[in-house]
């Protein structure tokens, strides 16, 4: 059994007479441990008793599988690469309803209604005492029943929609709901409906009805009331009549839970001769190759080589999974997917409510739903007969989960998970990672390349222009050549992109009088100022202060504003083009997804003129008349004390350039700089891609970075700084005696103390010998299980992460 803990191991449990029969790997299953009671999944039965005594499982909750054998498969070989456990791969694979134990508290769901009449007797009993509690323990779900075995009655309560799990409550009150119509699942049995209809008896109007309600199921996943009331001409009298009969439900949903849409497949284009190449080169190499890298240049048409090649798989019964690195910045995608896919396309991310998310899980179970477009979690999908995995700017960090465990990377899991499927994979990106790239040209991925803009444009020129020169003091916002290009572009009617990696009003503020920094109280961070909330933000941990009059340190009122965040930019701009429709994006205007979207689409509705942001301005956005890319600090993103930082930078800077001139005339950016002979700056200039990675290569290897070895990151963490130096040399110590050489520190990270917890980190570089990784893993573990079996060391903790980024 597999109980979603951070437990090392599985465990094993009887299993009593009365449920042989039922049990089955990737069931789940009620059982005790330490007095707690948890739904577990069933990893494996084996037949010998172990030797040791076991206790029985109490109930088994599931009678099919929730979970394919690849899933078991697929958690056992994350807990083992990314050092954590199943338990923990587990709790992040299943959505919340799934995991059930103890602690987990039971929320009355208000659209059940009080109407508890279809309730069994026990389940009865709890509905009403949620009812008028509003919400319960498992604990005390167990009082009121007095029996032990609770979880099928919850399992019950949860699937009549009476209850919800904690984990949803943020989901509950927000989105719009609609009246669905749906058939009595007892009816979705062919016979049983022709035998209904068959013998129908007087009401032709219902009858009618019910024709149009199959008739429109057919064509649309689900079916609005409104529509199905206009559609059919029937009145809500007869609807009522047809409910009263117990053949179709009315359903209170979401809007945008479930898309209703009609299951079409609509490919309205024709590839250009180099897409049709590509196209072809791609289909070719899977058949021997597993995994193929796409190199296409930003709007060269990758994702409609997607597009078609979905088409495909889908045609032949396969399922597809289209991963992109952080839905919520995606609604773009969706929409251009939709329009090729219709209701055919299901979305999946952790931002749906978690009735959702069951509901899409089982359909892609069952194979009813084919293709699925989600962000890294999307990966945990129970799919059954997966044929592709299309991993879109594969380059992406967000593919990383950074916390909490485990800190895999969707992209690389995606890759062992389609081999479980012999499915292929997809990777495509403008700037590959230097590990794919590598793969790629050593022959274990394919690879195939996309040259040239469709529509034969240019990429854009790129002009770099040292703010040195016209630095008084302090950084250049906006220089005269950038300011004069926004005036060209923006006065020929085109839109202009202005890229910042800061956000906030100023990175930081410093005392003129005696250098004083404000830093915040709980990490070693200088505060950033927000004009907003007119206070001092700590980006590391959320805390506010209040706008410093004085110096604490000196008592003089002499501050200067250092650097610039997205949010001077946008008031500086609103005073330089008076004019112009200016925007921001940075996770402080757009809180929530339908802020992003809304931005996204008036941008692209040309209803704004100016959209200044951070990162979040770079993925993968396709806007038209956007002309000019401006590119505000490039040395910050040149400065991180980072193996992966010429990397980044590059990847960065080429991709928001990529949002210039995708369509009509070539498109222009301007790089504003100090260090402006830096290679990185040169070869982005040149849209040189190859040379990039060919210097890179060569460092990487003489440095025995990635793809030459594999980095594993351990971070130690504790309230006294004294106790985690120590520690972390203890720690480094003892890896030595194994690893010698492959480790590296330890050392503080530049930011040493993050709610209020002291930092330290042992960087460990393992070679990659065919077999051994597992085994240094094991090795790592086993020291790190030594130092904190030390009594002055157990409260420290460290955390592992492998393939760091
Ligand atoms: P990429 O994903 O490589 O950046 P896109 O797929 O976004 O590129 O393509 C860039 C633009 O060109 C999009 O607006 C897309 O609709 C258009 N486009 C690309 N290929 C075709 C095609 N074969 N027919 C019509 N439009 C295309
Ligand atoms: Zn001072
Ligand atoms: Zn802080």
């Amino acid at each position: 059994m597999i109980l979603p803990l951070a437990l090392p191991q599985t465990y094993t449990y009887a299993i009593p007479t009365e449920f042989l029969a039922k049990v089955k790997p990737g069931c789940r299953a009620e059982v005790e441990l330490k007095n707690k009671k948890y739904a577990g999944v069933v990893k494996s039965i084996i037949d010998k008793e172990p030797g040791y005594q076991t206790k029985p499982l109490l109930n088994v909750l599931d009678d099919e599988a929730i979970v394919y054998p690849q899933q078991l498969q697929l958690w056992q070989w994350m807990a083992q690469y990314y050092m954590c456990t199943e338990g923990e791969v587990m709790a992040a694979a299943l959505p919340a309803h799934f995991k059930l134990s103890s602690e987990t508290i039971l929320l009355y769901n208000e659209e059940a209604g009080d109407d508890f009449s279809h309730l069994g007797d026990e389940e009865f009993l709890v509905a009403e005492a949620l009812l008028i509690k509003k919400e319960l323990r498992l604990s005390e779900v167990q009082q009121i029943l007095d029996i032990n075995h609770v979880y099928p009655v919850i399992k019950k309560l949860i699937e009549k929609k009476v209850c919800l799990v904690w984990e949803s409550l943020d989901e509950r009150y927000k989105a719009k709901k609609e009246n669905y119509v749906i058939l009595n699942p007892a009816f979705n049995n062919e016979e049983e409906l022709s035998k209904k209809l068959n013998d129908w008896k007087g009401a032709p109007k219902q009858m009618e009805l019910l024709l149009a309600y199959l008739h429109l199921e057919k064509q649309e996943a689900d079916v609005l009331q409104t529509e199905l009331l206009k559609k059919s001409g029937a009145t809500a009298a007869q609807l009522k009549g047809l409910t009263d009969k117990n053949i179709l439900w009315v359903e209170k949903r979401s809007m945008d839970r479930i898309k209703t849409l009609p299951r079409n497949v609509e490919i309205d284009f024709e590839f250009n001769e180099a897409q049709q190449q590509a196209s072809d080169a791609v289909i070719k190499s899977f058949e021997d190759k597993a995994v193929c890298l796409l190199h296409g240049v930003t709007g060269s048409g990758k994702t409609q080589v997607y597009v078609k090649l979905m088409e495909q798989y889908f045609k032949a019964g396969r399922q597809v999974l289209y991963l992109l690195p952080e839905i919520a910045l995606t609604a773009q995608i969706i929409r251009r997917l939709q329009k090729h896919f219709g209701g055919n396309i299901a979305i999946y991310h952790s931002k749906f409510n978690d009735n959702e998310r069951i509901e899409l899980w089982n359909k892609v179970r069952t194979g009813e739903i084919k293709m699925v477009l989600g962000a890294r979690s999307a990966l945990f999908l129970p799919f059954k007969e997966l044929g592709l995995i299309i991993v879109d700017e594969e380059h992406d960090a967000s593919y990383k989960q950074q916390d909490p465990s485990p800190r895999y990377n969707a992209r690389d899991a995606a890759i062992y998970y389609a081999h479980l499927f012999n499915a292929q994979v997809l990777l495509g990106s403008a700037t590959p990672s230097v590990e794919s790239y590598y793969n790629a040209t050593n022959d274990k991925y394919a690879l195939v390349e996309l040259k040239e803009r469709f529509g034969g444009i240019n990429l854009p020129a790129i002009d770099i222009v040292n703010v040195r020169q016209v630095a008084q003091k302090g950084k250049v916002m906006i220089s005269p050549q950038l300011k004069e290009a926004m005036e060209q572009a923006l006065d020929g009617g085109k839109q202009v992109i202005l890229f910042q990696n800061r956000r906030g009003y100023n990175p930081y503020l410093i005392c003129g009088t005696c250098g004083f920094i404000p830093q915040c109280t709980h990490c070693s961070v200088s505060l950033t100022l927000h004009k907003y909330s007119n206070k001092l933000h700590c980006h590391y941990c959320g805390s506010q202060y209040p706008k410093l009059v004085t110096c604490p340190a000196c008592g003089s009122n002499n501050w200067q504003e250092k650097n610039f965040g997205t949010e001077k930019i946008e008031e500086q701009l609103e005073e330089d083009f008076p004019k112009y429709k200016v925007a921001r994006m940075d996770v402080d205007s757009v809180r929530g997804k339908k802020a992003h979207d809304n931005l996204i689409q008036l941008f692209e509705q040309h209803r704004l003129d100016i959209l200044v942001g951070t990162q979040m301005v770079v993925k993968g956005l396709d806007f038209d008349k956007v002309s000019l890319v401006g590119i505000l600090d490039a040395d910050g993103l040149l400065s991180f004390a980072d193996f992966r930082v010429n990397e980044r930078a590059f990847q960065l800077m080429e991709q928001v350039s990529g949002r210039a001139g995708r369509k009509n005339a070539q498109g222009k950016v301007v790089i504003q700089a100090t260090n402006v002979k830096h290679p990185v700056l040169q070869l982005v200039q040149q849209h040189d891609y190859k040379t990039f990675y060919e210097n890179e290569i060569i460092n990487r290897k003489e440095f025995f970075y990635p793809p030459f070895s594999r980095v594993v990151l351990l971070t130690l963490k504790h309230k006294d700084k004294n106790t985690v130096d120590n520690a972390a040399d203890k720690l480094a110590a003892l890896l030595r005696q194994d690893l010698k050489d492959y480790i590296v520190g330890p050392a503080a990270p530049v930011i040493n103390r993050i709610r209020d917890q002291y930092l330290a980190e042992i960087l460990i570089k393992l070679p990659k010998e065919p077999g051994m990784s597992m085994t240094y893993k094991r090795v790592i573990r086993n020291h790190i299980n030594l130092l904190q079996g030390e009594k002055m060391y157990k409260s420290v903790q460290v955390i592992a992460d492998v393939d760091t980024n």
